[in-house]
């Protein structure tokens, strides 16, 4: 499919993430405009708030969804509507559009620049999976050998936990190092500390704008999902080494998690579809992909140090690494019987390529902090310190034109200070 040509000029770049192809859905304050729902259109936002206000949409036909802040009323409304909207919406911005719409539309226009984002939707429930065949490989490697780098279940199901909601952020949000139980070697029994081995996950998130009740097959799994975020899964890997056995991370990924404040649609996304690797071994009748659900979508992630010029991209990678989709995931997710909620988000788990370049976090980057890397500013890294601004891209490549996320990004900023936590520490001893 060409670049879809639309009226407001700078969507027509072959550089912006936001063409008309593209058509994400954001929360955004400017002004008078207080969490509004918006439509990201080059390098504006297009206010579905006023519009709806103003008549010019009604995807509901009566009720309004876009007075409460957030996506989740319109999710609720289900995928036909979700594709009449897109069809309106292209009707809008579109340059068949006449002068009257586009009069109507222009007021509605909101320079990005000028606008604060928030969360696009109020997540019901988090998991996140573990699906990366190269980061399970690299990490397994680590923590247990090469021989036993794959658990004996990986090659058979999507393997995940269950995460918290409450601690999943928008883009922008500075995120405070943690504290946490550790066990460091030179101590012998565990300590109480600020995080030492702090960490970004690369990952795509899935949000279900469908609700499930019992078991779902891949391929309704796949049309239950409304979107995909960019995901930084923030991870604190001396909590994880020391908690993690035998029921899986828990403190270690309960600090935050940054989504990318705009969601890019299934639908637009549908061009750049591809299947999962081939099987190591054959998956299980009910993991079977009808057709392919994964998403060719190049990645990067960058760190700028406090102070620095410019941000170095420490890694670059595809989506399309992933030895399972978001559908096998979700699909998986539902067998025992748990229902599914408009606005849960399914984490993807860590995606890393096969090169030492293409590696989703700085655990791999650095393997465990053995081979620090070097940033362009000659400083080197092994984990992130405090300061540092760490940033995921992302944009599927079309045919003279882009499909992209927007920025994930966010600064960490120093533990509290012993005298703020409400028990004493080792610190004080
Ligand atoms: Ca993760």
């Amino acid at each position: 499919m060409p670049l879809r040509k639309s009226w407001v000029e700078s969507a027509n770049s072959p550089e912006t993430e936001f063409p008309l192809n593209n058509l994400p859905y954001g929360v955004f304050s400017a002004g008078q405009r207080n969490h509004h729902c918006g439509v990201a259109i080059g390098d504006s936002i297009l206010d579905v708030t006023a519009l709806e206000d103003a008549h010019m949409l009604r995807p509901s036909g009566d009720a309004k969804v876009f007075d409460s802040g957030n996506w989740n009323a319109f999710m609720e409304l289900g995928p036909e509507v979700w594709g009449r909207f897109r069809n309106q919406l292209v009707g809008l911005l579109g340059e068949s559009a006449d002068s009257f719409i586009r009069d109507g539309c222009r007021v509605a226009l909101v320079a990005m620049t000028d606008a604060t984002m928030h969360m696009p939707f109020k997540v019901a429930e988090f998991t996140d999976f573990y699906a990366g065949r190269h980061h399970a490989t690299n990490v397994g490697t680590m923590f247990r050998g090469a021989e036993n780098a794959l658990p004996p279940n990986w090659l058979h199901i999507p393997i995940g936990y269950n995460g918290r909601a409450s601690s999943v952020v928008v883009s922008g949000t500075d995120i405070r190092r943690p504290w946490g139980q550790l066990k460091s070697p030179d101590h012998a029994a565990p300590a109480f500390l600020p995080c030492r081995r702090f960490d970004i996950e690369l990952e795509i998130g899935a949000i279900v704008g469908k609700r499930s009740d019992g078991p779902v097959s891949v391929a309704s799994a796949d049309e239950m999902i409304f979107g995909y975020v960019l995901l930084n899964d923030w991870s604190a890997r001396d909590i994880q080494a020391w908690e993690y056995q035998p029921l899986g991370p828990f403190q270690s990924k309960a600090t935050a998690t940054s989504i990318s404040p705009w969601i890019v649609t299934r639908a637009a996304l549908d061009p750049f579809r591809t299947s999962t690797p081939p099987r190591e071994v054959p998956l299980l009748p009910h993991l079977h992909e009808p057709g392919p659900m994964l998403y060719d979508i190049p990645l990067e992630v960058s760190l700028q140090p406090r102070g620095a010029a410019k941000a170095s991209v420490i890694a670059k990678t595809n989506y399309a690494e992933m030895y399972y989709s978001a559908a096998q995931q979700l699909a998986h997710h539902t067998t025992a019987g748990s229902p599914m909620n408009v606005g849960d988000l399914l984490g993807s788990g860590t995606i890393s390529g096969a090169g030492r370049h293409e590696r989703g976090s700085l655990l791999e980057l650095s393997w465990g902090g053995k081979e620090p890397f070097t940033l362009d500013t000659g400083e080197t890294r092994s984990f992130v310190e405090d300061g540092d601004t760490l940033t995921l891209r992302g944009a599927a490549q079309g045919d003279g034109y882009r499909v992209g996320f927007g920025e994930c990004s966010g600064t960490v900023i120093a533990a509290l200070d012993a005298s703020d936590l409400p028990y004493p520490t080792m610190k004080d001893a």
